[in-house]
């Protein structure tokens, strides 16, 4: 299992005051680190904290040493710099090592993009090394020690009044740690295991049940489905007695495609707002054994005809009967 340690950065609750009333960062942090913790949990990972209490410190080689046999050690904090209140950028410092270039990228990305400050508003990552080339910081020194990539993690600059705004809103720290679960997800190849609410059996599904196709999805046969069948939402054709299930319809129903597809695919969809009419519209007729007949016209009157067919047809069966 992988293992991440998180470290808040301060101790104590009112430690590196901010521009804004009421910010600290140790306080933040620590909120923060909690937030991630949990975020984490939610994909699996194995999460260990240096501290378990807020008011507890620990000097900062040996929380990296703690990290021995984790597989990543970031430690959260907001920065500060005096006499540049438009200083806004996040700042990730990784180990002189190289070894974690590619998770503070993908980490510090996903906190530009979430934070999405309006000024001056980048991503450095950066080293700091002492004479001897050793990590300068002395939680990324014990990390190395330890063999764990370690990684500081300033979440822009709390000396910046928008960025310690934007850190003392609850939901925007909660949305911030889930990108950086995200990011440490995306870096480790893990996604989030589906919880059993979203597994779905067959016996929830009835005819006319509006549902979309998970991605990696393939027909019930096995074989691959069009990437516009993908992207569509689909009805249950009739109500299914097994895990094999027949969509037919789409979402606005001008497409039919009568294929099977195991329920484990499925995933119940909501409406979508009515999609503005289009000026040519295809029409896929897709067989049990997945082939495709492709019938390309040009949209209303290609439907305009279908009716008319159709209008013409019933007459000549009302005709035959009287
Ligand atoms: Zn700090």
């Amino acid at each position: 299992m992988i293992k991440i340690m998180i470290d808040a950065g301060h101790y104590g609750k009112r430690y590196n005051k901010g521009v804004v009333e009421g910010y600290y960062e140790s306080e933040v942090m620590w909120k923060l680190h909690l937030l991630l913790k949990e975020a984490l949990l939610s994909y699996g990972f194995e999460v260990l904290t240096t501290r378990e209490d807020a008011a507890k410190n620990v000097d900062v080689y040996d929380r990296g040493i703690m990290s021995k046999g984790c597989d990543l050690f970031v430690s959260l904090h907001s920065n500060s710099v005096s006499g540049s209140p438009s200083t806004q950028r996040v700042v990730v410092i990784e180990p002189v090592n190289g070894k974690g270039q590619k998770v503070a990228k993908l980490i510090g990305d996903a906190v530009v993009k979430t934070m999405a400050l309006k000024g001056n508003f980048y991503l450095q990552t950066t080293t700091k090394k002492t004479s001897k080339g050793k990590d300068y910081y002395g939680v990324i020194r014990g990390a190395t020690d330890v063999g764990t990539i370690g990684l500081i993690i300033e979440h822009s600059f709390h000396s910046n009044e928008e960025a310690c705004k934007w850190l003392l809103n609850k939901d925007n720290l909660k949305r911030l740690a889930e990108a950086e679960a995200g990011a440490i997800a995306e870096y480790f190849g893990v996604s989030k295991p589906e919880s059993d609410e979203d597994v779905l059996k067959y016996s929830d599904l009835k005819e006319g049940t509006l549902v979309s196709i998970k991605d990696g999805a393939v027909y019930y046969n096995g074989k691959a489905i069009p990437e516009s069948i993908l992207k569509d939402n689909w009805y249950v054709a009739k109500k299914p007695t097994s895990d094999r299930v027949v969509i037919d319809k789409n979402e606005s129903l001008k497409r039919s495609i009568d294929s099977a597809i195991d329920v484990k695919y499925l995933k119940l969809a909501e409406k979508k707002k009515v999609e503005e009419e289009k000026p040519a519209v295809k029409v896929e007729i897709q067989a049990e054994d997945a082939s495709v007949e492709t019938v390309q016209s040009s949209g209303s009157t290609a439907l305009q005809s279908l009716l008319e067919s159709i209008k013409k047809l019933l007459q000549a069966i009302v005709e035959l009967f009287k």
